[in-house]
Parts: structure tokens; sequence; C-alpha cells
């Protein structure tokens, strides 16, 4: 505990929640004391990466405990990896169940970016990983519905809705485990109003009764910070840098 709380000191690392666990500072506690696969650490060394940064020491240890989360650090600090290790480790095994892990993005370019890092630490573990950019058209141009072989979905919420709506629908929610949302602070920005009700539609689509979620942005919004105190369960709040006030 002493030792943790060292370690968020020197890294600058803000928590706030109940029972938080205490940060990771190397990739071989990851796969040692958390039991996180050896073949997802290897991939994130394999990915150039010699230690967690701040955001990651902390965020993966919360989510590995199943705790929901909202994450707040700079751009370029490591957010992606912050959330997929633990998805990824959660995931386990590839299964043709329908999607368990859907990460919400605000643009286009941005969620195939994260899956493109998906696919990356993926890399030997047989999961199935699909952006979804672009409808799949069967022959005679009518869209066809996302295959139930992905694991893990990255899409915009727009793209998710207009999929959720279509008659019948050509997505399901209903196996979502983990709910990640990343720049949550630009997404609740960018739609105001709008973001919060698509972001509700989309909650109420992932109806299993285990699902977590986790928020990530590069800034603290006080807006995402009250949405999660009212919609998430014992959640655990990470900033890092200067303290927000
Ligand atoms: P953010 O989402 O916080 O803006 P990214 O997840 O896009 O940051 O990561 C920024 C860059 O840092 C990327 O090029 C990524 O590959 C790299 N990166 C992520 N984790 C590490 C790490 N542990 N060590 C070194 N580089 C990392
Ligand atoms: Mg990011």
């Amino acid at each position: 505990e002493e030792l943790g709380e060292q370690l968020r000191k020197q890294h600058r690392l803000h928590v706030q929640g109940s029972d938080v666990p205490a940060p990771a500072a190397t990739f071989d506690e990851l796969s040692g004391r958390l039991g996180v696969r050896t073949q997802i650490v290897d991939n994130l060394r394999a990915a150039g990466y010699f230690e967690p940064t701040p955001v990651q020491m902390q965020a993966v240890p919360v989510m590995l405990e199943r705790r929901e989360l909202l994450a707040c650090a700079p751009t370029g600090s490591g957010k992606t990896a912050a959330y997929l290790v633990p998805v990824l480790q959660h995931l386990r095994e590839p299964r043709n169940a329908g999607c368990r892990a859907l990460i919400l993005a605000p643009s286009r370019e941005l969620a195939r970016q994260i899956a493109l890092e998906a696919s990356r630490l993926a890399t030997g573990t047989g999961l199935r990983v699909r952006c979804l950019d672009k409808a799949k058209r069967a022959a005679d141009g009518t869209p066809r519905p996302v295959s139930q072989k992905y694991d893990l979905l990255v899409s915009t919420p727009n793209r998710l809705i207009y999929l959720l709506d279509a008659e019948p629908p050509l997505v399901s929610l209903r196996t979502v485990e983990w709910l990640v949302v990343d720049e949550s602070d630009k997404l609740f920005e960018a739609g105001e109003r709008g973001f919060r009700e698509q972001l509700g539609r989309i909650y109420s689509a992932c109806d299993s009764a285990q699902v977590r979620r986790a928020l990530f942005s590069a800034t603290f919004a006080h807006d995402v910070d009250q949405w999660c105190r009212l919609n998430l369960d014992n959640v655990v709040t990470v900033s890092v840098g200067q303290k927000n006030t």
C-alpha cells in the first residue's frame, strides 16, 4: 500500500474510489502479480514498449479487477493500450458468440487506429478485431449483419446507432462484457446532449448483466465526471498530471 502511494506520487497519478488496486510499475508485474498472459505482454514489448506509461500503470490493474473506470491522461500517454490490455486479457479465447468488447471513438479515423493497435496487441491470441467503418453489403446491395465471429468491435457511436436502428438490427450488443468510450470528453462536447442520448441507447443495448464500462479522455471534464458518478458502479477515477480541481 505504502509502495503504491509512492508510485502514484512519483508518476503524478491521482485516484479516487474505494479499494483502488496498487499501480503496476513494470511489464513483469503485469505478467507476474497480475496474471496477464505472457503473449499479450510479449506483444507490448514487440511494439517497442519497455515499461507501462503512468495511465497504464494504474488503469490496467483497476480494469483487471473488472472495476468501472474514468481515466484522464494527456494525449500521447498510451491510453489505448491502457484499456486494450485488460480487455484482451478478459476476452481470453476467441468465441463465435458475438462481440464481447466494444470500443467507441469519436471519429472513423481514430476507430481505425484503435482497431489496428488492438490487432497488434492481440497477435497470437486468435482474438478477432473488427472496425465498423463501412457497411459490408450482400450482392444485392443490402447491408449485411455484423458477423458474430468478432470478439472486439471498434465503432463511432453514429455508425453503431445506425446498425442498431436497422430493421432487423444489423448488430447485437447483448454479449458485450466491456464497453470502452475513448476520447469521452470529445464525444460529450461534440454531441452535447445528443451523445449522452446515443450513449444511453448503446448502454441499454449492451444488456448483459456483467457489462463493465470504462471512459478515457485527455482532459478532465466535469460533465463526464458527473455522468460517471451517476451512471457507473462504484467508479474509480484516475488522472495523470496536474491535479484538477
Ligand atoms: P493517447 O490515446 O493517450 O493519446 P496512444 O494510446 O495513442 O495515446 O499512444 C501514444 C503513442 O505512445 C503511440 O504511438 C503508442 O504506440 C505509444 N505507446 C503506448 N504505450 C506505450 C508504452 N508503454 N511505452 C512506449 N510507447 C507507448
Ligand atoms: Mg487516444
